[in-house]
């Protein structure tokens, strides 16, 4: 049985594209954190850009078939949720492409959106007032708004967070 090199690993990832953003490869994205070698196993520890994703999915099963079609005989794919996958994340190389692409690459810091998130998270309920609502996405019905849930008389509610 042949060794798999590093090299040989990471040209292959380069070959393997998101598919929601299907110019930039999952190394680009910088959804894969480690990558182990093991004689002819490969173990690959993946970040998910967003919890829940049904991209992640695709990008697994993705990077695990890519993988085994170099002659890896087991491939073994981790889900590695702490610390969080950030737009920071994004490679250099990913962020030209993106632009390239005619997609503007995230601007906004980790820090800025995870202070954002934060303040968005102590939004009173505009029907009941009730402060116990939590936010279901950061991007609601436009990109300036997020999408909250009232916990109390649970009516979903756009949140202007753009001042
Ligand atoms: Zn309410």
């Amino acid at each position: 049985m042949q060794e798999i090199s590093q090299e040989q690993i990471m040209k292959t990832l380069e070959g393997v594209m998101d598919p929601e953003v299907p110019v930039l490869s999952v190394l680009d994205l910088g959804v894969i954190r480690d990558v182990k070698i093991r004689k002819s196993d490969v173990e690959i520890d993946i970040s998910p850009t967003y919890t829940g994703c049904p991209a992640m999915d695709v990008i697994s099963s993705s990077v695990k078939n890519a993988i085994l079609s170099i002659g890896v005989n087991k491939v073994k794919v981790n889900t590695v949720l702490t610390p969080p996958w950030t737009t920071d994340w994004i490679s250099e190389a990913g962020r030209k492409k993106l632009e390239d692409f005619g997609i503007a690459p995230p601007q906004q810091n980790s820090k800025i959106k995870r202070e954002l998130f934060e303040a968005a998270q102590k939004v009173p309920c505009p029907k009941c007032k009730a402060s116990d609502t939590s936010c279901v996405s950061l991007f609601g019905s436009t990109a300036c708004k997020a999408l909250y849930k009232c916990n109390v008389c649970l009516e979903p509610f756009d949140y202007f967070k753009c001042l």
